[in-house]
């Protein structure tokens, strides 16, 4: 035993991260019993048409209804589940909720579309495409009802084994969108190797549009390109009516944001869709130019 270096900045730095590792384990055990115990919510985000202003997708967004924390963002828990092998789990208790909740839209008339954020570990799971598969069967929801959203960073970090699982999950038919599109290292001239069906533009380009001319540039030959390789084009983070006027100058099909709505509990959403006919002409209203 060295007693000259069992200094107190050592006790200390141990101290710490006894008690943080001990506080993160405890929220880990607390999440795996919540996913166990149905405590992830799904709220959904509009996603609409930006020619007919129609509601043609939702996202589902999942939130953590802790016992005593409130109502939790994916920030707060997320980045966990997946260092601590959660994410698995998590992933298949949102789609079971995801595709549940599509399916009872689609027997009501609603023929949306669910969009459904995949992580990096979910990428190299090779059972998940079987699960998908048997999720929409059990449902009797079409696979083209499902998008599944990747990152490009994460579908470079094992290009092989997630595009074998990226290529299965497009087989069953369900759609695949590289998310926050932009941020990343993909560039447009390897999308054309990928089976995606969608881009979505990062809401940073999306933020900067008005007022950016190189982000203006960038979008717009970002849609121009993914038009010509059979892809659409959905923007994220659109806040206001002059953003919007402007994608849809650029052709861009489809737009999310809080212009629209922000994501919703599943009722709420549907008291949105309801009233949806008054809030187009509300944008369109907004987003015409005063004469
Ligand atoms: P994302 O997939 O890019 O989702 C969009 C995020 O932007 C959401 O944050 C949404 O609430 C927010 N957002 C939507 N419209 C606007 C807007 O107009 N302005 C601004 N500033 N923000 C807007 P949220 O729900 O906190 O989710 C954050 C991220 O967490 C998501 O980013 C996604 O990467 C991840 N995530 C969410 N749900 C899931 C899930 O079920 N599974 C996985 N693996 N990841 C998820
Ligand atoms: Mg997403
Ligand atoms: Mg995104
Ligand atoms: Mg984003």
């Amino acid at each position: 035993y060295d007693a000259k270096r069992s200094g107190s900045q050592v006790v200390r730095y141990d101290a710490d991260r006894h008690g943080d590792s001990s506080g993160r384990l405890a929220l880990v055990e607390e999440l795996r019993a919540g996913i166990a115990g149905g405590e992830l919510v799904l709220h959904h985000q509009p996603q609409v048409d930006v020619e007919t202003r129609r509601t043609v997708g939702v996202e589902a967004l999942v939130r953590w209804q802790h016992p005593t924390r409130g109502l939790l963002a994916p920030v707060h828990f997320l980045p966990l589940a997946e260092v601590h092998g959660l994410m698995g789990v998590l992933t298949d208790a949102v789609l079971a909720q995801s595709i549940a909740q599509a399916a009872a839209w689609h027997r009501t008339g609603r023929d949306l579309r669910i969009s459904v954020n995949l992580s990096a570990s979910n990428l190299l799971d090779t059972g998940l495409p079987g699960r998908v598969a048997e999720l929409l069967e059990l449902h009797a929801l079409p696979p083209s009802a499902l998008v599944l959203e990747v990152t490009e960073t994460v579908l470079l970090s094992d290009p092989d084994r997630s595009l074998a699982v990226v290529g299965a999950l497009t087989e069953l038919g369900a759609g695949v969108s590289i998310d926050d599109f932009g941020t990343g290292y993909a560039s447009l001239t390897y999308l054309h190797q990928l089976p995606v069906g969608e881009l979505k533009l990062d809401r940073s380009f999306t933020a900067d549009l008005l007022t950016d001319s190189r982000a203006a540039a960038i979008v717009a030959s970002t849609i121009r390109l993914a038009h010509q390789l059979g892809l659409r084009v959905v923007a994220e983070g659109v806040e206001d009516p002059a953003t919007l006027l402007h994608l849809r100058a650029l052709d861009c099909d489809e737009s999310q944001g809080y212009l629209h709505s922000p994501p919703l509990p599943a009722a709420e959403l549907e008291q949105w869709l309801d009233c949806q006919d008054g809030r187009r002409e509300r944008d369109l209203d907004g987003a015409r130019p005063a004469l």
